[in-house]
Formats: C-alpha cells, sequence, structure tokens
C-alpha cells in the first residue's frame, strides 16, 4: 500500500495542542503517515509555555536522515525551529534530498509571549529556509518582522508579501487571523503574481491554541497527496476553520482546536 508521507520538523507541545502534536493530528485526520524531526522540547500546556529547552542541530539533522533515507517524504513542514544552528541544519538536510513540497510556518513567539525563535535567528529564517519553501504562512507580527515593515492595512500587507516573496517561496500566505478590525478572517495569498484573499469567519473564541502549526500542517498534508499549492491551502483553510468553530475547550486557558471536526 502507498501512503503519502509527510514529516514535521518542529518543537514538541506537552499540552499536546500545538507543535509537534498538533501536526501529526493532523497528518493523521488527512490521511497521512506523519512523522517527526523534534528541534526543541516545550513545557506547555493551555496556559502558556513554562519551559523550551533546545536539542543540538545534529539531532534535527539526523532525525531528518533518518527517515529521509529510510522511509521517504512526500512533504515537509517547518514549525518552532528556535536557533540558527538549527535552521541552517535544517535548511542543509531539505536541499540534500532536495524535498520541494516544503510549508514554513516562521514560527516566532507563542501567544502568552514565550520566544520560540532567537532574535538572531531571523536572518537564517529568511536567508536560509524561505528559498527552499513552496509555501510560507506567516501571521500578521511575523510578516511584519519578515518584510522589515508594519502592517495596518490590506495594501500594506500585499506590499509585505511582495517582499517576502522575493526570498524565494513560490506562495505567501499572510494569515488574517491577528487583524482584528474585521468580523472575517481575510488570508491573502501571493505566488509571485497574483494576490487573492480566502475569507472565513472570525470565531469569537480563546481557545485557538496551535491554529497556526495545524494549518501549515494541513497544508503539507495536501501536498504530499500530489494536490496543487492553491487547492492545499484552500482545504488548508477550511480545515482550520472547522477545527476552531468546534475547539474542544478544555484546560483553563487558551484550549486546543479540534482536529476531528
Ligand atoms: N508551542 C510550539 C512548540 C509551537 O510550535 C507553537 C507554534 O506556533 C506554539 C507553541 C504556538 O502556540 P500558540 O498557537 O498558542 O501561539
Amino acid at each position: 500500500m502507498s501512503i503519502p508521507k509527510a514529516l514535521t520538523v518542529a518543537g514538541s507541545d506537552s499540552g499536546g495542542g500545538a507543535g509537534i502534536q498538533a501536526d501529526i493530528k493532523t497528518f493523521q485526520e488527512l490521511g497521512v503517515f506523519g512523522m517527526s524531526a523534534i528541534t526543541a522540547i516545550t513545557v506547555q500546556n493551555t496556559l502558556g509555555v513554562q519551559g523550551v529547552y533546545p536539542l543540538p542541530a545534529a539531532a534535527a539533522a539526523e532525525q531528518m536522515d533518518a527517515v529521509g533515507t529510510d522511509l521517504g517524504v512526500d512533504a515537509v513542514k517547518t514549525g518552532m525551529l528556535f536557533s540558527a544552528d538549527i535552521i541552517e541544519a535544517v535548511a542543509g538536510r531539505i536541499a540534500d534530498f532536495g524535498w520541494r513540497n516544503v510549508v514554513v510556518d516562521p514560527v516566532m513567539v507563542a501567544k502568552g509571549g514565550a520566544r520560540l525563535l532567537q532574535q538572531d535567528a531571523v536572518d537564517a529564517l529568511k536567508n536560509k529556509l524561505l528559498p527552499l519553501a513552496a509555501v510560507v504562512t506567516p501571521n500578521i507580527p511575523e510578516a511584519e518582522v519578515l518584510a522589515g515593515m508594519a502592517i495596518r492595512s490590506m495594501e500594506e500587507r500585499c506590499e509585505a508579501a511582495y517582499r517576502i516573496a522575493a526570498y524565494g517561496p513560490a506562495m505567501v500566505v499572510i494569515k488574517g487571523g491577528h487583524d482584528e478590525s474585521s468580523d472575517k478572517a481575510v488570508d491573502l495569498t501571493f505566488d509571485g503574481e497574483s494576490f487573492s484573499t480566502l475569507e472565513g469567519s472570525r470565531i469569537d473564541t480563546r481557545h485557538t491554541h496551535g491554529t497556526g502549526c495545524t494549518f501549515s500542517a494541513a497544508i503539507a498534508a495536501e501536498l504530499a497527496k500530489g494536490n496543487p499549492v492553491n487547492e492545499a491551502v484552500r482545504t488548508a483553510r477550511e480545515f482550520i476553520q472547522a477545527a476552531i468553530e468546534n475547539s474542544l475547550g478544555i484546560g483553563g486557558g487558551s484550549g486546543p482546536t479540534n482536529h476531528w471536526a
């Protein structure tokens, strides 16, 4: 039996709502075999991140070697990479294996404020990893850092997408969840030629922990199945909308979304 296979290169969330755990659950729900290369362990629950223990860069690279040389990888998603060293090792392995279906979620800071990417690692993310990406999925604060500009309007969001595309990713998706000026959540996509928007209704809930992880993992799962990038992004948008609408409401803080929705 041939099953599509996806690899997540990301951090562990002990609370099970974000990171590696969200990615593997998403892969499974979308009918894709999930594998992982763990970059860091976070001590975390719905109340926030209480500790971050990064692994040596070699650990991420060797996990990628182990799965790449044996099981095979149809798509890769990167999440929390923490340091420039880890980013360089991960980008090197993606290039060496020639993996093309690469979704980069440029995770920087958790909702509670904990840093999941060191400040001096942003250059490596832009210059080493983005050139290898098929899709990059920043939220608005992440897009501001990558593009080096403030985003206060859709026009500025287009300009930021244009600047981020210059690093080389085939498709930029700037997620609109952080723009609270509208009752719609509008995601902007730019494929190097044209802009388009994907609209969903804004859901009034605090249970959005792991939303970005789940969205990018869903894109990777759809690419692993051989679907084109546009379609993968659209399917992932529907998946995350349902996951937020049916959030589980567990834990005392920002709870996980619902991957079975
Ligand atoms: N923890 C890990 C390990 C993650 O990879 C991510 C992803 O962005 C987060 C936490 C972020 O969680 P939140 O959605 O609560 O910001």
